[in-house]
């Protein structure tokens, strides 16, 4: 078997491989000789130098794994290498330790205003008194986002004695309790804590969110962090925050364009920059060259990755049974994202009549996951990784199947348990995806477009008054449902509409009178 190392990578790496394969290094390869030389390799390991473009996916012959020692992957065509089924990793673990260490160098460098203190005696300056200090022992730390980075940070924020204080929708009390911090509401964390660090993706839900109102929740000491991505903090309301002294300090590892050059913020003496430098380090280089030369080690050997970014090879018979199904998954799996309040515990995934005999029904699992996970995590959720991602996350899944199923050949019914709120639907694929039961209430509703899903009392007038409140907002609806238990009771309307229906609209739908809860799903 022979390996190529197309870019450098650590030693470690390259030796782990020796032991089951030729290793050839040649880190100056050009794009010309990649292409003529790929048939000869069953693995290829790069960092960033080198493209795997479709040409050279083409021109491999049995090329079985493309590894980054790394973790974006923009250097690689993944859709070329899935349609030729070969499997392309990366090692997103290898950088977290690195970036927590990063994270805590900039909290202390807040606190005891090192970087400007350094500047200052270099400058000839003794100013002692200017850079009175304040400790992190006592003080509490709010975590935005406590993955892979976060969790680390905790760790090593226990160790300073620092309270630990969370915000992250997705993980369970259980995996907080266990680092000893402690979930709270966004709003909580922003007015109680002392240092506030950021280490969520950057999606369409977290860009700019964190602005003028939540430093207006901050205590005017505090501190914030941002070692995440660019883009997540609104710049022109941190420079306002800062200089105006609404808060104490920030950190900010990566910018919303880099290099930031001519950013006003740059010039305050309470922002410590650095260059994005964060996973910056020696050991997490070496790490992600072994994490993924093990890699190749296991699937060359005849066992199967962990990190693998792209989907599996489909049978073309299953291919056929199942296909029709996928859209309804995706659409299913949107919707719970959508609804979801809290931390998922459990997804129950129930396939019914016809369905519950065809094969494979663990990839429609894993499709749902898939939408799941996708919008909340960093690293991109798959087929292939759906179900490890989820137990890492302490998400329970359960697959079953039921025979019988009433006025349809198949269905598939899906409940998913947050520690909020516990959501049941099930859906059919007919003619077209169709949900058909939203928490015991039959529908009938088609699953593309916007959707506005009130709970109710089931009293005259309180469907005229939603209406009208779209109404004020210029929002078309296009179709209603409504379904109720009794006569009297809760009951549940589902508008398809024209358009979204933005925040701050939906915030006045459930403030009006006998509408208990108004959430918006865009499919
Ligand atoms: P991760 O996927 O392991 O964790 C992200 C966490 O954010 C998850 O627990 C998720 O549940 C949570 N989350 C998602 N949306 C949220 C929301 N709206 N509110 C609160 N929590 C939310 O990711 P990670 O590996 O820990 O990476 C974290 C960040 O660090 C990412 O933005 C990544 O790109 C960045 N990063 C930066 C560097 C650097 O050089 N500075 C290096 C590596 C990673």
């Amino acid at each position: 078997m022979k390996v190529l190392i197309a870019d450098q990578i650590n030693e470690k790496g390259i030796d782990e491989l020796k032991d089951i394969a030729d290793v050839v290094v040649q880190t100056d390869i050009t794009p010309e000789e990649l292409v003529s030389s790929i048939p000869d390799y069953d693995a290829i390991v790069v960092r960033s130098r080198t493209k795997v473009t479709r040409e050279v996916i083409e021109a491999s012959q049995k090329l079985k794994i493309i590894a980054r020692a790394g973790v974006g992957v923009d250097n690689v065509d993944v859709e070329a290498a899935t349609e030729k089924g070969i499997m392309v990793v990366n090692a997103p673990e290898s950088t977290s330790i690195t970036v927590a260490e990063h994270t805590m160098g900039i909290i202390l460098s807040l606190a005891r205003k090192i970087s400007i203190a350094d500047k200052s005696v270099k400058e000839g300056k003794w100013e002692k008194s200017k850079f009175m200090g304040s400790e992190l022992a006592g003080k509490t730390l709010g975590v935005i986002g406590m993955g892979r980075i976060g969790s680390q940070v905790v760790k090593r924020c226990k160790a300073f004695d620092m309270k630990i204080l969370v915000n992250d929708p997705y993980i369970t009390e259980e995996v907080a309790s266990r680092l000893g911090a402690t979930i709270v509401e966004r709003d909580t964390l922003f007015e109680e804590a002392d240092v506030i660090t950021i280490h969520v993706p950057l999606t369409p839900e977290t860009k700019h969110s964190i602005g003028k109102a939540e430093f207006a929740l901050m205590k005017d000491t505090a501190c914030i962090i941002n070692c995440a991505r660019g883009g997540i903090i609104n710049e022109e309301d941190l420079y306002q925050a800062l200089s105006e002294g609404a808060i104490g300090g920030a950190g900010l590892d990566v910018f919303e364009k880099e290099p930031p050059e001519g950013n006003p913020l740059l010039a305050l003496d309470n922002l410590v920059a650095t260059p994005h430098i964060g996973a910056s380090t020696m050991e997490a280089q070496r790490d992600a060259a072994i994490i993924v030369a093990k890699e190749i080690k296991e699937v060359l050997t005849g066992g199967t990755a962990r990190n693998v970014l792209n989907m599996p090879v489909i049978d073309p018979e299953t291919l056929i049974l199942i296909k029709p199904y996928f859209e309804l998954m995706t659409k299913l799996g949107r919707f719970l994202i959508q609804t979801a309040q809290g931390n998922i515990k459990e997804i129950d995934v129930t396939y019914c009549g016809e369905l519950a005999e065809f094969p494979k029904l663990d990839i429609l699992t894993r499709m749902i996951l898939q939408e799941i996970l996708n919008p909340i995590l960093t690293e991109p959720v798959n087929l292939v990784n759906a179900m490890a991602v989820a137990e890492n996350r302490g998400i329970t899944v359960i697959e079953g199947k039921r025979c019988e199923v009433h006025g349809f050949d198949s269905l598939i019914r899906v409940e998913m348990k947050s520690d909020k709120n516990d959501m049941v639907i099930e859906g059919v694929s007919t003619k077209e995806p169709k949900i058909v039961l939203i928490n015991g209430y039959k529908v009938d509703v088609e699953t593309e477009g916007h959707l506005l899903i009130s709970s109710y009392k089931d009293i005259p007038g309180v469907i005229g008054i939603i209406g009208t409140k779209l109404g004020e907002h210029e929002i078309n609806i296009a179709k209603m449902q409504v379904g109720r238990q009794e006569p009297g009771g809760e009951a549940v309307m589902v508008l398809k509409i024209d358009s979204t229906v933005p925040e701050n609209v939906l915030d006045e739908l459930k403030e009006l009178e006998n509408v208990y809860d108004a959430v918006v799903v865009n499919l």
